[in-house]
């Protein structure tokens, strides 16, 4: 078994990486303040909360099964609704602990049913005002996907993401990762019996979310065990129950744990690739500097459990006269021969301050020919909710982004609808 979240908070702190680390990582919150939460809780975790509440060892098992049901297949929100557990152990529980879920400080939908959620953790203490993090639901017609974050910002500035230019960074805890879980389910009212909103898209399938993507803020790799943790807890089938064939997580490369990634999380694997040569993927991606594009390419084909059923996918943002010319597609193409491989373009999602552009969309679709007649299916990723900044790679927390704004309007004397109105165009 792991080891509880309180004690494993950000053991994994990337080490410092030669002129990419911009600020150091702060530790996550060790307890919060007065009665700690058991939501988002690993069952290591709930034991030893349990535990604590004085239960005997010879009943703990049966316990953390009942908790866990209560808090995963059910999503209570209180002690009282848990009628199998006795009244005295409810009250103690009550007395020590609580349910609650990170606070949702803003709840934006987009015109095309895109949710974002504006999450903060629960504080440390005085000094601490809670992490902020963005959590972010894209309904289809069949399927749900939430796309969670694993750390608040994200140490790598890969030059075209927004995140990359938040200055702090800390890794979130497992339970911090479950609770996005959570709280999508509860604002969704996608628990049983639960009612399900009315203001916007809602797939039609038996759960709102079905699938999970990690690809909000921050480096999974980078947050291993509690990634790992948090994804146990997710995909555990008496209680979230989502496969790991529907858990994708994304990374930018951090070839040392892309083989530990498939041993012990097992979830589908998507690399940011982005360039087809080191110089330019240096530029985009500054990690690339220590793990280059043949050695990522060798961790990929050693990726356990590949099959034409089980490819890995192949993100490529699309920048406009940077990384989008047919030789580069074609270069693309000969790279991932061999590799079972899906490629996803991303037309790349523009915010303020940035110096890229999407490429235009005659030259997405030529890029896409290329590598479609090539006997990849190519999808060009939709841009989704980015009326409301929740597209790829606009994440960034609202603190952060009032400051850049305010910065911004003072460099450049236009108002707020200005800056906001150059990302708000489809
Ligand atoms: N850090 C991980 C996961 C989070 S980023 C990673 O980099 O893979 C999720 C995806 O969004 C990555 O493929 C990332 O490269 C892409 N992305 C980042 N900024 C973007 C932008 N402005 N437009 C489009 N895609 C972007
Ligand atoms: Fe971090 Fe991924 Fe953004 Fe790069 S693209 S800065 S790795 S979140």
């Amino acid at each position: 078994m792991h080891a509880p979240e309180h004690s494993a908070a950000a053991t994994s702190a990337p080490a410092a990486l030669d002129g990419i680390e911009k600020a150091p990582l702060i530790t996550a919150p060790v307890q919060t303040a007065g009665r700690r939460s058991l939501a988002g809780l690993t069952r290591a975790g709930l034991a030893e909360a349990l535990r604590a509440a004085e239960v005997p060892e010879r009943e703990l098992r049966m316990r953390v099964s009942q908790l866990h049901h209560w808090l995963y297949h059910y999503g209570a929100h209180d002690f009282s609704e848990m009628l199998n557990v006795s009244k005295h152990l409810r009250a103690k529980l009550e007395a020590l602990y609580t349910l609650d879920r990170p606070e949702v400080v803003s709840e934006q939908v987009s015109k095309d049913g895109t949710r974002k959620w504006l999450m903060r953790m629960p504080s440390t203490g005085p000094l601490d005002k809670g992490a902020e993090i963005e959590t972010v639901y894209i309904p289809e017609s069949d399927r749900g996907t939430l796309c969670i974050s694993s750390q608040v910002g994200c140490t790598l500035n890969c030059s075209f993401c927004h995140t990359g230019t938040q200055r702090l960074v800390r890794n979130l805890t497992a339970q911090e990762i479950v609770a996005q879980l959570m709280v999508a389910r509860d604002r969704l009212g996608d628990w049983p019996g639960a009612e399900r909103p009315t203001d916007g898209l809602i797939p039609d399938a038996e759960r709102a979310v079905s699938n999970i993507v990690l690809m909000g803020m921050g480096e999974p790799l980078y947050n291993f065990e509690n990634v790992r943790d948090a994804m146990e807890v997710a995909s555990d089938g008496e209680g979230l129950s989502i496969s790991k064939r529907r858990i994708t997580l994304s990374t930018s490369g951090v070839v040392p744990e892309i083989a530990r990634a498939g041993d012990e999380i097992g979830s589908m694997l998507a690399i940011s690739l982005h360039a087809v040569r080191d110089d330019l993927r240096n530029e985009l991606v500054p990690l690339n500097k220590k793990y280059p594009i043949r050695e990522l390419l060798d961790a990929c084909r050693a990726y356990p459990g590949l099959s034409n059923a089980r490819r890995i996918t192949f993100e490529y943002v699309m920048l406009d006269g940077v990384n989008d010319s047919d030789a580069d597609a074609r270069e693309l193409v000969r790279l991932l021969k061999g590799i079972p491989a899906k490629i996803n373009l991303i037309p790349f999602n523009p915010w303020p301050g940035t110096k890229y552009a999407c490429s235009d969309w005659e030259r997405i679709e030529r890029f896409s020919e290329i590598v479609f007649r090539a006997g990849y299916a190519s999808p060009v990723r939709t841009p989704r909710g980015r009326d409301i900044l929740a597209a790829c790679g606009q994440l960034k927390s609202e603190t952060e982004k009032l400051r850049a704004r305010a910065r911004l309007m003072a460099e450049s004397g236009i108002g707020a609808e200005g800056v906001y109105g150059a990302v708000s165009d489809d």
